[in-house]
């Protein structure tokens, strides 16, 4: 039995020692951390002392990696959490109170609109789903009471872009809080602190961590005293995030703008390619000049289209069950982000609480795919479309 040098049995034996240093990040899956004396406790307890007590209270892996998304959204503070609904979470309930009022996108992420539905309102929170893409039709939805604006800047998946700007304009005139959740567009593509949002959330699930193996969220706010109580809410409901998880996603962010910009750069020539099939419909990619939002999508994401491409066979059911049948090597899976190119098919996931009328109002028929564009070599899924759309009609 091997002993510490105070002569336990137990832990902790020591690292062996070693002048020179790691590489990689350690991975710190400690739950408790122990210290020297009460007073060094206390120290710490009171930030006299840096240093971490319990996980759920804080890690290094979670600080590594909401130091990283810090600097890539511009912001100090950010807290990571357990998942992306986590960090919705944190901020609509951690930051609101019974008696407030809130506006959510009219086509935010499907559990964002069922917290704003379901949720808020048990908690005496009022709640109005407003188009983003149109400041007339927010500013219409504003109350008294009205305290925060949840938005996304493209919309899944019709991948519509929000007036971020003429929000802001509108937040900053009203004194209401704009929160952007940056997942879709991630800060390679848009900055939304440098556009006035007040908070900032993402899903690292998807592109960021962008291997299909971690759950992960982030929140920042510009204001510390909100920040704070954001990372105060998040330990208190328990979203702590696990340190294996945030040391995966460590590492996926280590290569996530080179895998951005290689995603990118395919799903542009992917749509135009798309776009020239017998069989389609129509193709949605905002820098496409038959983009409803391309003016905007030019100014806001500085001509870049980001990694999603939306498409409509000509087709019913069984064109879309030949489809993803025919699509040899692409995943059909309800998510995004990934390494490889996956196909989600709204009617029969992310939209289908929706009646057919209610779909067909958002676009989304039997034959709507949404392609999360991955990286593989451009010609092969050009090929692959070539062959599952040709199957399919
Ligand atoms: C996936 C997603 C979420 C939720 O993230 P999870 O990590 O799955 O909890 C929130 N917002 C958007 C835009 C998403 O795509």
């Amino acid at each position: 039995m091997m002993r510490n040098a105070k002569g336990s049995l137990v832990r902790p034996v020591p690292l062996p020692a070693s002048a020179s240093w790691p590489l990689v990040t350690p991975l710190s899956p400690s739950v408790a951390y122990a210290s020297d004396t009460p007073d060094a406790l206390d120290d710490q307890y009171e930030g006299r002392l840096q240093g971490y007590t319990y996980a759920r209270e804080g890690h290094p892996n979670a600080d590594v990696v909401a130091a990283r998304l810090d600097m890539m959204e511009g912001i100090d503070g950010g807290v990571v959490t357990g998942s992306g609904m986590g960090a919705v979470s944190c901020v609509l309930m951690g930051l609101l109170q019974s008696g407030d009022h809130v506006i959510g996108g009219a086509q935010l992420y499907g559990r964002s609109t069922r917290l704003m539905a379901e949720d808020l309102p048990r908690l005496g929170i009022a709640t109005t789903l407003a188009d983003p893409c149109d400041v007339a039709a927010v500013r219409a939805a504003l109350r008294p009471e009205t305290r925060l604006i949840l938005v996304e800047v493209v919309s899944n998946p019709s991948l519509r872009i929000s007036d971020i700007d003429g929000l802001a304009g509108l937040c900053r005139e009203q004194g209401v809080l704009l929160a952007v959740d940056n997942t879709f567009t991630t800060p390679r593509g848009f900055r939304p602190f440098d556009h006035g949002a007040d908070i900032v959330i993402h899903s690292l699930t998807k592109l960021l961590a962008g291997h299909s193996d971690v759950m992960l969220g982030y929140a920042a706010a510009r204001d510390p005293e909100l920040a704070a109580r954001l990372r105060v809410f998040a330990v208190t409901c328990g979203l702590a995030p696990s340190p294996f998880d945030c040391w995966l996603a460590e590492r996926g962010l280590l290569s996530f703008e080179l895998r951005y910009d290689r995603a990118q750069a395919t799903a542009a020539v992917l749509a135009d390619h798309i776009a020239g099939l017998k069989g389609v419909k129509r193709v949605i990619y905002p820098m496409r000049e038959d983009h409803p939002d391309h003016a905007r999508a030019r100014g806001l994401l500085a001509g870049q289209g980001g990694t999603m491409v939306s498409f409509e066979l000509d087709g019913a059911r069984t064109a879309a069950n030949a489809f993803t049948r025919a699509a040899d090597g692409l995943c059909f899976a309800p998510t995004l982000g990934d390494v490889g190119t996956t196909l989600s098919h709204p009617a029969t996931s992310s939209h289908r609480a929706l009646s057919v009328e209610a779909r067909e109002v958002l676009g989304l028929s039997e034959g709507f795919f949404r392609v999360s564009v991955g990286l593989e070599e451009p010609e092969v899924l050009m090929r692959i479309f070539s062959q599952a759309v040709a199957a399919a009609i």
